[in-house]
């Protein structure tokens, strides 16, 4: 118990040292998203991400969650240090695959925030190519904190 909340505890701590966004709700990327015994079209997509990395197989990508596919989720939480427990949250699932978590999770109402700009952008803005750090973040947060629409990628546009 006093391990799983120190466990939580360095996570929240992680996130807030690796940015600066003392709004950003936290609790709902800590939800795990997937984990072993899962099987169906999202497992079949996180399968295709950790592939994609180069964490899993190609013929390991089935749609089951099996204990391959908890290796790998694993290996790729180890790396980027989490705790490597092979359940994916929703946050890990993020810096896993910007591009998944946007065709799984309500693209309309997130966008993406850096550090240091003043902007907030769609998930696939060139602005934000060369950004170490990119955040996710509801456009009516975004708005709330002062952010305003960036002119390249137009985020209120489609919403
Ligand atoms: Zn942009």
């Amino acid at each position: 118990m006093l391990k799983r909340v120190l466990a939580v505890l360095l996570a929240v701590l992680t996130l807030i040292g690796s940015c600066a966004f003392g709004e950003y709700d936290y609790d709902d990327n800590l939800t795990v998203v997937a984990m072993f015994g899962d099987q169906g079209d999202f497992v079949y997509t996180v399968e295709t991400a950790l592939f994609e990395k180069g964490y899993l197989q190609e013929v390991c990508v089935d749609g089951y969650f099996d204990e391959y596919t908890e290796q790998a989720v694993k290996n790729f939480q180890y790396e980027k240090g989490y705790e490597a427990d092979g359940a994916i949250t929703k946050l890990q699932f993020y810096w896993l695959s910007r591009k998944y978590y946007n065709e799984w999770f309500d693209r309309s109402y997130i966008v993406y925030i850096t550090p240091n700009g003043t902007r907030y952008h769609t998930w696939n803005c060139t602005a934000l190519e060369n950004s170490l750090v990119v955040m996710p973040i509801s456009m009516n947060k975004a708005d709330g904190l002062g952010y305003l629409p960036c002119r390249r990628c137009n985020p209120t546009l489609g919403y």
